[in-house]
């Protein structure tokens, strides 16, 4: 079969359906978002049972709120990185922390309204630094560690370029108004380290989990950027 991939709006965050010899699915959903997945799957013509993974980008609230639903409707194990496994395993994962200004006015906000209520999900593929590659699955790509935005963050990065990289990157209007790196890290610098990395490697479009695709020069002029003197 040759290889599709597919965006699955799943609240306020998008899943990515990798569709080759076998199905992976990336993300697990942002809160209320299940019967958003249910639907696209019906959308598509998917039948559940062709995915065979559920692999986090990360393991932050908004991308494991309907991952024990999804991993019980598709029976898939799940996959991320071994620095969030715990987020997962316990369903209390930490609010990154605000780079800019209004990330910190959001993130303050967003403190005092924070309970995560997530059941937790087992995780049986803890993978290290190194990633893997999805040839197992009949996929072009790798999983590559691309930590910064969090402590586990992977992207997802296909051999013709197109690159899923979770909250690596961000273009949703509630984030930020135009498209470009994550206004929410642990750490900037690692977050240019690994948008390096990705460069380096070939990626040419990016696929957030929040907002659209876009070129991956957006990211190589606002990294120029922030180095000019
Ligand atoms: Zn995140
Ligand atoms: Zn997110």
């Amino acid at each position: 079969m040759a290889f599709t991939f597919h965006r699955i709006p799943v609240g306020i965050d998008n899943c990515y359906l990798l569709r080759g010899e076998q199905t992976v699915l990336v993300d697990g959903g942002a809160p209320g978002g299940f019967p958003d997945f249910e639907r696209g799957l019906q959308a598509l013509g998917i039948d559940p049972a062709e995915i065979k993974l559920i692999l986090l980008t990360h393991a932050h609230a908004d991308h494991i709120a309907a991952l024990a639903q999804m991993k019980t409707l598709t029976g898939a194990p799940v996959a991320v990185h071994r620095n969030e496994r715990a987020w997962a395993e316990s369903g209390n994962p930490p609010l990154p922390p605000g780079v800019n200004l209004y990330g910190k006015i959001m993130i303050g906000l967003a403190k005092r309204l924070y309970r995560p209520d997530i059941e937790p999900v087992k995780v049986e593929r803890a993978f290290g630094d190194e990633g893997f590659s999805l040839a197992e699955y009949g996929i072009p790509g790798q999983v590559i560690f691309t930590p910064g935005h969090s402590p586990g963050s992977a992207s997802i990065l296909l051999d013709s370029g197109e690159v899923f990289v979770g909250d690596t990157a961000m273009n949703a209007w509630f984030l930020r108004l135009t498209p470009g790196l994550p206004i929410l890290a642990e750490d900037m610098e690692k977050v240019i380290e690994s948008w390096q990395t990705l460069i380096a490697q070939g990626a040419k479009t990016i696929y957030p989990a929040h907002g659209k695709a876009f070129p991956v020069e957006v990211i190589r002029r606002e990294i120029a950027g922030r180095f000019k003197v």
